[in-house]
């Protein structure tokens, strides 16, 4: 270590970022961290932590109502966004700080400052400290993208959601993907008309498309106002458009500011929202970082190309989580980080395994998913599919016509369940479970062997007797 200042120094205080300086400073590393906004990242910070306490918020419309259903005397009231946000900045403070103890009780030095790559074995902190190190990580994520149109600038995404001052009485939605879906379900659950416009034919590309079309349908069944074949050409203040006033509120910049929005469509609608969100997609931070310098490859993407074991065509330079573009998911850049842990520091060479990896989509209603899509997996090989839909006992006893999936994807030559799909309540906590079997590389045969958990929704898991389909 005497020639460096550092065994290890990590740039980027998200997920992925603070486990691996916080592993190698356990087993004793001499290891430093910058990072130059909050502690925690996209997932604690602007993802999936205030994302997922906003799902529950705005489940509470609906539980409300089942509760009368159920014989409970309740009343709804409104929903109070600001004393929401108040609780909400109050928790993410919270769990800032436990990033941050959990750093400073490891060992690792934190910069609390923007860092970028000097060379091979240093980097510049933006008071413009250089600090040497034998290895360096970039764990710097990425960040929303818009698209380029005109008057895109006063549309905001999933980054200035949480701050807004007030709840839009009416907002659009543009894009498809998880985020789209879920801010969809969240603001339609808070009371905001939603408008989403999806330039493809159905949401969630990618997916098993039975349960994309259920989702599909859940959303519009709850009240968002769904038009797929669509998107944005152009938008603009109403006002400035009308020019009947000539005293529109100011735009200072800031997105999300200055009264309502203009849009029209690809069909040739046009029409007025209080706030146009774009979740358009997320692009790596890796621009300004010094890597152009030191011939790191940046792909086409604008990610980070690493190997399998996250190293750069640097030797010393690592880099891991959404800023590689691989699978850009909170767990996964954890597992990314303790991979680089075991390969660098304890002599262990691990490859990150990114097959098999479950995950879920907070839409309303939920969506579990592991293994490949019925389509992906009928272009592979010869399968047979097993899938039930059907109303849930708990919303069929208020007679709504939420309807549930559970489908597996089985190989007809090996028998293993290729593919694992959940659309219903809990989505996401079932397929954690049914992941570990799938995972394992169970058949069919071992599902139907496990007991049924009765009455449950996923006891039809291990119920389904004859395939749907087979080809
Ligand atoms: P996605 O890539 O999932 O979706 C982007 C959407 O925007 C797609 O529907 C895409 O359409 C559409 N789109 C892209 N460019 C344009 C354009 N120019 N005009 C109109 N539409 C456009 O990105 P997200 O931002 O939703 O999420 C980013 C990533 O974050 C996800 O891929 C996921 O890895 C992660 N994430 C995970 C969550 C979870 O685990 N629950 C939750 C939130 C995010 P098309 O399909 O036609 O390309």
């Amino acid at each position: 270590m005497a020639d460096f200042d550092f065994d290890l120094f990590v740039i980027g205080g998200g997920s992925g970022g603070v486990r691996a300086a916080r592993v190698a400073a356990a087993g004793g590393a001499a290891v430093a961290l910058a990072e130059e906004d909050r502690y925690g990242g996209t997932c604690v910070i602007r993802g999936c932590v205030p994302k997922k306490l906003m799902v529950f918020a705005s489940t509470y419309s609906q539980a409300f109502e089942e509760a009368r259903e159920y014989g409970w005397q309740v009343t709804s009231g409104a929903f109070d966004w600001s004393a929401f946000q108040t609780r909400l900045e109050g928790e993410l403070d919270r769990l800032e700080g436990v990033y941050q103890r959990l750093l400073d009780t490891s060992g690792v030095t934190r910069f609390s400052q923007r860092a970028v790559l000097k060379d091979a074995h240093s980097v510049q902190l933006a008071d413009g400290t250089v600090k040497s190190a034998k290895h360096i990580l970039i764990a710097t994520g990425g960040h929303p993208v818009k698209p380029d149109l005109p008057g895109a600038e006063l549309g905001i995404t999933s980054n200035e959601i949480f701050h807004l001052e007030d709840l839009p009485k009416r907002i659009l939605i543009i894009g498809g993907g998880y985020i789209a879906c879920e801010f969809a379900g969240i603001l339609n659950g808070l009371g905001v008309e939603v408008c989403q416009w999806y330039r493809g034919a159905q949401i969630l590309r990618g997916f098993d498309d039975e349960a994309r079309g259920m989702i599909a349908d859940g959303m519009i069944q709850r009240g968002v106002d769904l038009q797929l074949g669509t998107n944005i050409l152009e938008m603009g203040r109403a006002e400035d458009r009308d020019n009947a006033s000539g005293n529109a509120p100011a735009f200072d910049g800031t997105p999300g500011t200055g009264g309502p929005i203009w849009v029209k469509s690809t069909n040739g609608d046009e029409m007025v929202f209080d706030q146009v969100m774009f979740a358009t997609g997320r692009a790596p931070n890796a621009r300004q970082m010094g890597l152009e310098a030191l011939e790191i490859e940046i792909g086409r993407r604008g990610e980070i190309s690493v190997d399998q074991f996250s190293q750069t065509a640097v030797p010393s330079v690592y880099a891991i989580g959404d800023v590689t573009n691989r699978v850009n998911l909170t767990p996964v850049a954890i597992r990314e980080g303790m991979a680089f842990v075991e390969t660098v520091f304890n002599g262990t060479p691990t490859p990150v395994d990114h097959e098999l990896i479950p995950s879920a989509v907070f839409t309303q209603p939920e969506f579990g998913t592991i293994g490949l899509s019925e389509e992906d997996a009928r272009a592979k090989e010869p399968i047979e599919v097993y899938a039930t839909s059907f109303r849930a006992m708990q919303q069929s006893f208020v007679d709504r016509e939420d309807k549930v999936l559970m489908k597996l994807i089985v190989s007809v030559e090996s028998r293993k369940v290729l593919g694992c799909h959940i659309v219903a309540d809990h989505a996401g906590e079932m397929i954690q479970l049914a992941g570990i079997a799938v995972k394992m590389g169970a058949t069919k045969e071992d599902f139907d062997r496990v007991c049924a958990v009765h009455p449950t929704m996923s006891e039809e898991l291990v119920t389904m007797k004859t395939p749907v389909r087979i080809s």
